[in-house]
């Protein structure tokens, strides 16, 4: 039975999906500069749930956002639209910006072997779902209009704070002096802002030329391509106290029910157990890691090791030890192929299971892991279920090919045969064994009773 932490009501529980299908909805990147590790961290965690779902035999529908629109430099629509600020920067317009961002996103993600959802969705490929959406809101009172925007009324929906735990009262209190008069409440948030003329991208609508609020989008793609009900939405923890709350006091509004049934945040990576920040120069990509010469697995390897929900330290050293590791790894399951030993392997299996469905135990999988290829005898019966566990750590176990390996066990069978040859006195064989050894840059030395391998 898979069981999931739900930041809703904090708390673990089954997981039942709603239908034949898993629906889930990540947010995705705002695509305005280099994605780093941090932000892989939280597309790792996505990817881990489908591929434990898919370990259980569940069917996904899944979307991933492309924020390419209207993403304020603060998460309370203060500021400049990230992505109008990344164009004056960088002297592009908005829309190479996204094209040239998301691509990088993608070659980040690959490297990663981060499972992409079914459905990738641009905001701005949104835009009508999105006003209509906003009109709905506006008809049943929950959104007005203000000469900057149309506002969401956090008061009028009456749950709002059930995620976060903040109170309306605790909002106001927090809120800053110079805040906008027309609007109801301090912490109202806008569903579409009014385009000023410098703002590049921008969209006929009911209210005149805007673009969308940052909420909204997550809210209109959701309800595009996965409908009213969704089992599962992923995003990292920052996102929790604004973005999602916002959200889901946008789609509840809207559709008169609870739409997300299940919220799972992913915790921050820190680095060298601090914040990361552009001052600090502690921001890497998985690019810098790459140019440094690790193996970008190796990453994911460390992220493997510690649970989605506590914060993890990033420092060169552990990303050394990682990469350590997951080659001792490959060479251990390798160890594995083609053997014919006879093992139990049923508790393993369980254990695996067990570990990844209880809330995605995976640092615990790993250790079953490790376990089943140290304690067993070689069998390929392992090398196979290390590749079906595989399915869900997405290491590249198969793709392992330990040239030296090879040569030693290949040197060691001619070895073999030649000593039998040798014992039988077919010294031709004998003599072709030894070339056949040289060749592959190794040398025999024989004792009386036996002989000794050793590199030219
Ligand atoms: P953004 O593109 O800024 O919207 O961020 C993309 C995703 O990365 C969001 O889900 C963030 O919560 C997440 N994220 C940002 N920084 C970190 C971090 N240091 N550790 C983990 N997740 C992060
Ligand atoms: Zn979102």
């Amino acid at each position: 039975m898979l069981k999931l932490y739900n930041s809703l009501y904090k708390k673990i529980s089954e997981f039942k999906p709603l239908g034949d299908t898993v629906k889930m909805y990540s947010c995705g990147p705002t695509v305005y500069s280099y994605h780093h590790i941090g932000n892989m961290r939280a597309y790792i965690f996505m990817d881990i749930i489908r591929r434990v779902l898919k370990y259980n035999g569940y069917k996904i529908e899944g979307v991933l956002n492309i924020t390419d629109v209207g993403h304020m430099t603060s998460d309370a629509d203060e500021g400049e639209d990230k992505m109008q600020v990344a164009s004056k920067r960088e002297n592009k317009t908005p829309w190479e910006i996204a094209k040239y961002y998301e691509d990088f996103f993608f070659t980040q993600t690959k490297k990663l072997n981060i499972d992409i959802p079914e459905h990738v969705v641009r905001a701005t490929e949104t835009i009508d779902e999105i006003i209509n959406f906003v009109k709905v809101l506006v008809e049943k009172g929950y959104g007005y209009e203000t000469s900057k925007g149309i506002y969401f009324s956090i008061e009028k929906f009456t749950e709002y704070g059930a995620l976060s735990g903040v109170s309306l009262e605790d909002k106001l209190a927090g809120a800053r002096i110079e805040v906008d008069k027309e609007k109801k409440h301090p912490a109202d948030f806008a569903l579409w802002v009014k385009a000023p003329k410098e703002h590049i991208m921008q969209w006929q609508s009911p209210w005149g030329m805007g673009y969308p609020g940052w909420h909204i989008e997550c809210s209109a793609m959701g309800k595009k391509f996965l409908g009213d009900a969704i089992d599962i939405h992923t995003g990292g923890i920052d996102h929790l106290t604004v973005h999602h709350e916002n959200e889901i006091a946008q789609s509840n509004a809207l559709e008169g029910k609870q739409v997300v049934k299940r919220w799972m945040h992913v915790d921050f990576l820190q680095v060298d157990g601090g914040k990361m920040s552009k001052s600090l120069g502690n921001i890497f990509t998985v690019d810098d890691l790459e140019k440094r010469g690790y193996n970008p697995l190796a990453f994911r390897y460390f992220c493997l090791n510690a649970h989605y929900s506590k914060k993890q330290n990033f420092t060169f050293d552990s990303l050394s030890s990682a990469q350590t590791s997951m080659e001792r790894l490959y060479e251990l399951t390798f160890s594995h192929k083609n053997q014919t030993g006879l093992n139990n392997l049923k508790e393993y299996e369980e254990q695996f299971l067990e570990a990844i469905n209880y809330d995605l135990n995976i640092p615990l999988a790993l250790s079953v892991l490790w376990n089943m290829l140290k304690e067993t005898n070689k069998s390929n019966e392992v090398y196979k279920l290390a590749l079906k566990f595989d399915t869900v750590l997405g290491l590249d176990l198969s793709k392992y090919q330990p040239k030296v390996h090879e040569i030693i066990d290949e040197v060691r069978l001619l070895a073999e045969k030649r000593w039998q040859a040798k014992k039988e006195k077919d010294f031709k064989t004998a003599d072709e064994m030894r070339e056949n050894i040289s060749k592959l840059g190794y040398e025999i030395l024989d004792g009386k009773e036996n002989y000794q391998i050793v590199k030219k």
